[in-house]
């Protein structure tokens, strides 16, 4: 008999999202805005404690609105961390900017703070100007090194963008992951910590910052009794449809976090006795990590299979992993741009993989990747 799907990472439903759309349909508000999309974003700021939240339709939207915010255009280049999804690269694109890559410390798989005073020195020489912004983000929910990176930032007087897209939850130094930069950004995509089926915001220092973002995300029409337009506007703005989910969501999130890091444990505890395994954690008690994924390497000199080998016998028992991002440098539409790298991104790469973390998974079925996984070993 065919066992049971084990997804990577689903979304997971506590019940009331079903109701906050249920008030949207009975106040008929189902044009976008309205009182989720205020409520979502307060959720937000109550959790993230001292910023301001625009709730956006996606968390590449967000990342979009930061680089024009920031005045990134033609000519200019952003600093971005290559070991990421390309939708953390892709806005610099948008704005006929060139991006510019930078590789990974070992500790964190996030930017390599010595990598960045390196590019940032040398795109200075090449081009004689600095850098507009720094791009980082915290992979897998990770904490990047964020006090080496704020202070080189600070030193050259580059803003930083903070992509935590897959770091809600995440602290560090005790401090919320989404809160460093001069923007945060968050995705609600279907496989993320919290889900609005689609969707992303824009965290934000101040009021008035937010303000401008919200005037861009909603066509930047000035206050004007007819639509009267002096900015290039974006229609990003969540839709209050989906923001009910987004509430909903954030009612169960202490549960959905700390059922991800559960799993975390859990596959710690199991894959301890496994050659040539290693779970991806930090020892430094700085970096509280929400275990989004949990990801694994496996140094096949020891374990004598893959990371894919790994992947395929669980896809043939109906178990999904995932390889870890291919850093952007490496992809063929990113191959032509600058990029400062030292092999760590490539190397963890080519012996990583994602194993099933939805919150919604039990400890039997963390124990059945387990025991499949152990057995590739014996066959
Ligand atoms: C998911 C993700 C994004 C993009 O968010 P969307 O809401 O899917 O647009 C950006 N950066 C990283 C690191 C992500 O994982």
């Amino acid at each position: 008999m065919e066992s049971k799907k084990i997804w990577l990472s689903i979304a997971h439903m506590g019940g009331l999202e079903q109701q906050y759309i249920q008030d949207a349909f009975n106040s008929n508000w189902i044009a976008p805005l309205g009182p989720n999309v205020t409520g979502f974003e307060k959720d937000l700021e109550n959790f993230l404690e001292g910023c301001n939240v625009v709730a956006l339709s996606a968390g590449t939207a967000a990342l979009h609105l930061a680089l024009v915010q920031l005045g990134v255009g033609a000519g200019d280049e952003v600093i971005c961390q290559s070991f990421t999804f390309s939708a953390s690269a892709n806005p610099i694109v948008y704005q006929g900017a060139t991006p510019v890559f930078v590789d990974s410390e070992p500790d964190t798989w996030n930017m390599s703070p010595e990598l960045l005073e390196k590019a940032i020195l040398d795109r200075k020489l090449k081009t004689r100007k600095y850098p507009k912004a720094i791009i980082v983000v915290d992979l897998y929910g990770m904490p990047a090194k964020m006090d080496e990176i704020l202070t080189i930032a600070s030193r050259y007087d580059i803003p930083v963008i903070e992509d935590a897209a897959e770091a809600l939850g995440s602290e560090y130094n005790g401090r919320k992951c989404g809160t460093f930069g001069e923007y945060g950004v968050l995705s609600f995509n279907g496989n993320k910590i919290i889900t609005t089926s689609g969707g992303g915001a824009l965290i934000c220092k101040t009021a008035e910052q937010a303000r401008q973002i919200t005037f861009l995300a909603t066509q930047a029409k000035e206050n004007k009794p007819y639509y009267h337009h002096e900015r290039i506007g974006y229609n990003y703005r969540l839709s209050n449809i989906c923001a009910g989910i987004g509430r909903g969501q954030m009612e169960i999130f202490p549960r959905l976090l700390s059922r991800r890091r559960e799993i975390h444990a859990l596959y710690t505890e199991l894959l301890a006795d496994v050659r040539g395994i290693k779970v991806m954690h930090s020892e430094d008690e700085k970096f509280n990590c929400n275990y989004w994924l949990t990801c694994i390497t496996v140094d096949s000199k020891i374990s004598g299979v893959t990371a894919n080998d790994i992947r395929i016998h669980l896809d043939s028992v109906n178990i999904e992993s995932r390889l870890l991002w291919k850093p952007l440098h490496m992809q063929p539409v990113f191959e032509l741009y600058p990029a400062y790298t030292n092999r760590t991104s490539e190397r963890i790469f080519n012996k990583g993989l994602c194993l099933p973390s939805s919150p919604a998974l039990s400890d039997e079925d963390i124990k059945r990747v387990v025991k499949e996984l152990k057995n590739i070993y014996l066959s």
